[in-house]
């Protein structure tokens, strides 16, 4: 698994915000988590753009511009009010005066009314002050939340008083003119004068406040531009981002999904044609599934490698006994198994052998020994299927219980029947905690190497066997004399490894040929078998008897004490002395002679040995047969070996 050196804080950092060590269904959620974070942003830049186009066009169309109407109103009232004042000052009748001063008054209250409506906020009509129709209806909100609105109502009311009172008073001066009550010139120029200039006051605070709500809608229009604009770059930049950050995101799920899978896709595609290189290995990138699968894949193909590399290493193997090594140490070195036994089952003897490890004693197996002797009692042999003490405890009756240990054998079958069983031991620990998957798994594999290992071993049983019946007598089934030619190496350099003696014996029955011509050579051959038999009987299992030819016989007694040869030879004497060999009706007795020396006591050359085992033979056969005579120096008298 590839990852970071603990100092690498840049390797850390982009491992985290890949989120390439998450689970694939967790990206994708934060994936979509972060599509919608952009969205999201996207929204609520479009929202605070339009909220902030709202308010400066709610100010526009709601209170700069109808304010600005009701103004404008206010000052076009208070012009033709200065206009009214100029043509009663030039009036010479009483009526137009009149007629003026009531227009004026109507004047003079509309602006009142407007004055209300900006105080207040409102409805307003404005009407013809000729024909007194309605000319429109304004709407208008308070301009009171404005300071400067404040000032300016505030001026504004205080000059409407002084225009009423100023009004009044010039237009009772000018009565008073007509009536000529009073001089006209000055006094009245100055009344007028004082009017207008209130008037003027009146009008030009609203010219001014007027320009100032131009100013205000100028700005907003200016700022709903302003935030336009913002908006839509604002806009484009999280476009951008998040556009940026989608490449770059679908670059990284190429990387990190779509090339290890195609990497694992080409490999499985080249097992498929068998055009593989199983060393080679897919990069690991990422801790989640994807490096899980190529993790496991690796795994998968170093099982396949090993597994093909494997029986070619063991088919390659000279012997059996070196197949089943090899098996115990793939055992050991790739599964972690110490503790097992391969027992090998001759079906036709009904045996089985420990053959790995090779030297185990009854004492040291976990089985009931007397499997070795009846093989039917072994539970896996003879139900041919895998027994597990972990599926079923107590499952066999001949696994020793007090051993403490758990067992799973395997059968090996070969050719259908079962060839073997391989054992496998387990120390349970009470309160320790038991990996059951971990060791199923391990089985598993144990399994397959056996399985591949069954067609070699069946192959290598095969040639044993054809070996063995080149180096057997079929009669007998004694070793032959091929057998000592190959074998005499491996014998001596055992004996004298070990610093030991071997016996040697070589035997010849007494006057067979006369069975030959008495009762035929069927009978001989019955004989000959018995005598076999016989010989075998007075040796252990570790002796080797041989048929050297016709009605002689070779034994080689292993690991002996000096001396103890003739003591065997003479055993084997005793036994034909007491044998009745059974014949078609009947039976006869058959005296041996035997002849025996020991390696290396006798000679320093095995062969030298055997000669003066027969040396003596012949002195036994000399001296009136069924003797067992111990060579002596003297017997030989020919040139050294
Ligand atoms: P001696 O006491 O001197 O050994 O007398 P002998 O009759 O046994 O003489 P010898 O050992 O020379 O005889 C060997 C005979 O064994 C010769 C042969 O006919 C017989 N023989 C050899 N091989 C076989 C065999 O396979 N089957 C049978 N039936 N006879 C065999
Ligand atoms: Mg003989
Ligand atoms: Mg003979």
């Amino acid at each position: 698994m590839k990852d970071c050196n603990k100092l690498d804080l840049w390797c850390r950092l982009m491992r985290l915000i890949t989120f390439i060590d998450l689970p694939i269904k967790q990206k994708f959620r934060l994936f979509s988590i972060g599509v919608l974070f952009w969205f999201v942003v996207m929204a609520a830049l479009t929202v605070v753009g339009m909220v902030g186009i709202n308010q400066r066009y709610d100010k526009i169309v709601n209170h700069s511009v109808p304010q600005d109407k009701v103004v404008q109103k206010v000052i076009r009232n208070l012009q033709a009010m200065t206009i009214d004042a100029s043509n009663i000052l030039k009036a010479t009748d009483r009526v137009t005066v009149e007629r003026l001063q009531d227009l004026s008054f109507k004047r003079l209250r509309d602006v009142r009314d407007f004055y209300a409506a900006l105080a207040l906020g409102g409805e307003v009509n404005d009407y013809s002050h000729d024909s007194g129709k309605l000319l429109e209806t304004l709407h208008t909100t308070s301009l009171t939340i404005n300071p400067e609105g404040v000032a300016y109502l505030r001026e504004l009311n205080l000059l409407l008083d002084e225009i009423d009172v100023s009004y009044s008073d010039f237009f009772q001066y000018k009565l008073q003119v007509l009536a000529k009550e009073a001089p006209n010139g000055e006094h009245l120029d100055g009344r007028y004068v004082t009017l207008t200039d209130y008037i003027q006051n009146a009008s030009q605070i609203s010219i001014n406040f007027s320009s100032k709500l131009a100013e205000l809608y100028h700005t907003s229009s200016s700022k709903i531009s302003e935030i336009i604009e913002v908006t839509i770059l604002a806009i484009l930049g999280v476009l951008v981002v998040a556009v940026l950050l989608l490449v770059i995101f679908t670059r990284w799920i190429v990387q990190s999904l779509a090339k290890p899978i195609k990497a694992i896709i080409d490999q499985i595609h080249n097992v498929g044609t068998g055009d593989i290189d199983l060393t080679n290995k897919i990069q690991i990138t990422s801790n989640d599934e994807i490096g899980t699968l190529s993790q496991e894949f690796n795994g998968l193909m170093d099982t396949v490698y090993s597994m093909s590399t494997f029986k070619s290493v063991i088919e390659e193997d000279a012997t059996l006994e070196d197949v089943y090594a090899r098996i115990a140490e793939v055992f050991r070195r790739e599964l972690s198994i110490e503790d097992f036994v391969i027992y090998e089952v001759d079906d036709n003897q009904r045996d089985m052998t420990p053959v790995y490890p090779l030297a185990l004693s009854s004492k040291e197996m976990a089985c009931n020994p007397e499997i070795l002797t009846n093989c039917d009692l072994c539970r896996a042999k003879k139900t041919s299927h895998e027994i597990s003490s972990l599926a079923y405890p107590q499952v066999c009756k001949q696994f020793k219980e007090e051993t403490g240990k758990a067992h799973i054998c395997i059968p090996m079958i070969i050719g259908g029947r079962t060839g073997g069983v391989v054992q496998f031991l387990f120390q349970i620990e009470c309160g320790q905690e038991f990996d059951l998957a971990d060791l199923q798994t391990r089985i598993f594999k144990a399994e397959t190497y056996i399985k591949q290992a069954l067609s070699v071993i069946e192959a290598k049983r095969l040639m044993t066997t054809l070996r063995e019946s080149a180096l057997k007598d079929p009669l007998t089934g004694l070793y032959n004399r091929r057998f000592l030619q190959d074998h005499a190496n491996h014998v001596i350099s055992g004996i004298l490894r070990r610093k030991k003696t071997l016996g040697l014996i070589m035997c010849d029955l007494d006057y067979f040929k006369q069975v030959n011509d008495q009762y035929g050579h069927d009978v001989g051959d019955m004989v000959l078998k018995e005598t076999a038999a016989l010989i075998n009987k007075g040796v252990r299992d570790a002796d080797i008897v041989i048929r050297f030819g016709g009605e002689e016989f070779i034994i080689l007694l292993v690991d002996i004490n000096p001396g103890d040869a003739i003591v065997v030879a003479e055993k084997i004497r005793g036994l034909f002395d007491e044998n009745k060999f059974k014949i078609p009706n009947g039976s006869i007795q058959k005296t041996i002679s035997l002849g025996c020396s020991e390696f290396p006591g006798d000679g320093e050359g095995f062969w030298q040995c055997i000669k003066y085992a027969d040396v003596a033979l012949y002195k036994a056969k000399d001296t009136g047969r069924n003797k067992a005579v111990r060579f002596e120096e003297e017997m030989w008298s020919g040139e050294d070996f």
